[in-house]
């Protein structure tokens, strides 16, 4: 049983924990060279027309394949990755290369949804951000109107004033911004009229309860009369079932991204869901 003591104080350490920061170490560790060796790659998930199916956006997902451990899902190493700042250049790297990969599509002919891409709050917290990915849109000549940045509550309160700043230049340039995981946060309302936010991406913690469950009815249905007051567009995240859908539509919610629809693939089997508009 490991000890240490800072002042005053002696902290007892069980296995467990030590297990769990040996852990992190090693995946800070081994993330430090990920990007150099290749390791990472984004994928793609289809956010569909509620009416009829069309997809209309898609959101890029890192996903980090370890020669030795696998597949290693980003919910375990992005908190991992913004604790130690290495979110950052793990940021840049998925922007670029999804941005590269909507290129290349558009050079084979094809009609392209939008482009959704996740920013942490060490990103945004940087001054040239809104100058970074302007440069970034114009390496790949895709037009701003066709990004959509996403970004948590937690993100946008970590430091509210550089945030706004952020957002309102990027709105400038016609990137639209999205709120992700919309109600789990601090869910100050205030807020949202402050950020020039274009989406809610309803949490999939409130879809899971549709349409059973009481309270999520009441608060979904609280986020869809704000957002059509502030006429923000809404995604419903993590749709799995056609009763969600069903109830989601009677809503009159415009978007759903889930498993029911699509999952997280890989570029070259999105490829197969995108319109050809070229036939030569
Ligand atoms: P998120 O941005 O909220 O992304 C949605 C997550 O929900 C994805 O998990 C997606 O695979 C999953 N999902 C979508 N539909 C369903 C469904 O019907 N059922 C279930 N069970 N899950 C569904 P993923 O790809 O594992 O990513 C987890 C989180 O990691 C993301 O949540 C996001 O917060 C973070 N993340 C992923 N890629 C990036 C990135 O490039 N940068 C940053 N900063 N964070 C990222
Ligand atoms: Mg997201
Ligand atoms: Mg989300
Ligand atoms: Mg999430």
């Amino acid at each position: 049983r490991a000890q240490a003591e800072s002042g005053g104080q002696v902290h007892y350490f069980r296995p467990e924990m030590q297990e769990a920061v040996r852990h992190r170490v090693q995946l800070e560790e081994a993330l430090k060279v990920a990007i150099g060796n290749d390791e990472l790659a984004v994928w793609f998930q289809p956010q569909v027309r509620l009416t009829d199916g069309t997809i209309d956006a898609m959101e890029a997902l890192v996903r980090w394949h370890h020669p030795e451990w696998g597949m290693i899902s980003p919910g375990e190493f992005i908190p991992v990755a913004e604790q130690t700042g290495q979110v950052v250049a793990i940021g840049d790297w998925v922007l670029e290369e999804a941005l590269r990969q909507m290129s290349e599509w558009r050079d084979a002919g094809y009609q392209l949804p939008r482009l959704a891409v996740n920013v942490a709050a060490a990103q945004l917290q940087r001054p040239d951000w809104p100058e970074r990915v302007e440069a970034a849109l114009e390496r790949w000549s895709i037009p701003p109107a066709a990004l959509e940045l996403e970004i948590t509550e937690a993100s946008l309160l970590a430091s509210p004033n550089e945030a706004r700043a952020a957002l309102v230049r990027l709105k400038e340039m016609g990137v639209r911004q999205a709120i992700d995981d919309f109600g789990t946060g601090y869910s100050s309302l205030a807020y949202l009229k402050e950020f020039p936010v274009d989406t809610l991406k309803i949490d999939k913690a409130f879809v899971d309860g549709l349409p059973g469950a009481e309270h999520d009815h009441s608060i979904t249905e609280a986020i869809l009369a704000v957002a059509g007051a502030l006429g923000q567009q809404v995604v419903a995240e993590g749709v799995e079932t056609t009763k969600q859908a069903d109830w989601l539509r009677e809503h009159h919610v415009d978007w759903a991204q889930g498993f029911l629809y699509y999952r997280p693939m890989p570029a070259t089997e999105l490829m197969a869901c995108l319109d050809p508009t070229r036939t030569t």
